[in-house]
């Protein structure tokens, strides 16, 4: 990123929000924690990406968590670790959208808002600046990587119904970045007519808006802890980063 831009997305014209969602119940971990307190290499999940948004350009960090969990969440992790940022903490809703729009109603004022899946813990600062860069540019965008696999689309009756050409498809992550008024707008529709089954932000944007939503390149690493066999691969990939980080700081 050139100065010019990094003062564009510093400046004061600019006040960027994070929602970072932990809300969810995490059934697929089948575990008695909620996922996003689970350890991961010494620390709660959650850490990783509140950290992230703590040592990024962003003002201000809404955390969604379960039900109940907003002592726990303060104490134990905001607290705790210092993230100093994290100025509002809220309960989320049944569906992640409820949760989403219980984090949008306490940055009404921001210019920009970063909405982040806490369950991701290896989104990093250059993510969030492209995200911030795009979405200042082009008012919405989602990170993402283009898929290494071949999709197909189902009938719902266990056949093949067709095969998008595989350079047209991505595999869509979080951070997901949107000018704040334009998404609340969107949201506020939705929360009155939920008429879709909504898995992600930006098909918010597109369906209830029908306005442009922009790539931004994420990373392969970048998953959503989901499973026990996710976590086991993130450790793999946080070993190696640690060994990266010591590599570069001998050079
Ligand atoms: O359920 P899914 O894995 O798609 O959740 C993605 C993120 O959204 C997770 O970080 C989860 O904690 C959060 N979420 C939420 N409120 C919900 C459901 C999910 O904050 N009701």
């Amino acid at each position: 990123m050139d100065m010019r831009d990094k003062r564009h997305i510093e400046g004061p014209e600019t006040n960027v929000a994070a929602i970072v969602l932990a809300g969810g119940r995490g059934t697929r971990m089948r575990s008695d924690i909620p996922k996003q307190y689970l350890m991961l290499s010494g620390y709660p999940l959650l850490y990783y990406a509140l950290k992230a948004f703590q040592e990024s350009c962003v003002k201000t960090i809404v955390l969604v968590c379960g039900k109940g969990e907003i002592t726990y969440c303060r104490k134990n992790i905001v607290e705790k670790y210092g993230f100093d940022k994290v100025k509002f903490i809220v309960e989320g809703g049944a569906e992640r959208y409820h949760s989403v729009y219980q984090g949008l109603s306490c940055i009404k004022d921001s210019s920009y808002v970063l909405i982040h899946d806490g369950a991701r813990p290896f989104v990093t600062g250059q993510m969030i600046s492209d995200n911030l860069k795009t979405a200042i540019e082009k008012d919405a965008c989602v990170t993402g990587v283009p898929s290494k696999d071949t999709v197909k689309i189902s009938d719902g009756n266990g056949c093949v119904a067709s095969t998008p050409d595989r350079k047209n498809v991505w595999l869509i992550q979080t951070p997901q970045t949107f000018k704040t008024s334009l998404i609340l707008q969107a949201y506020e529709k939705l929360i009155k007519q939920p008429a879709i089954n909504v898995t992600d932000d930006a098909m918010v944007a597109e369906t209830v808006l029908g306005i442009p939503v922009y790539f931004v390149m994420g990373d392969y690493r970048n998953i959503k802890i989901t499973t026990p066999e996710d976590l086991k691969i993130a450790e793999v990939f946080l070993e190696d980063l640690k060994k990266d980080s010591v590599k570069n700081t001998s050079l």
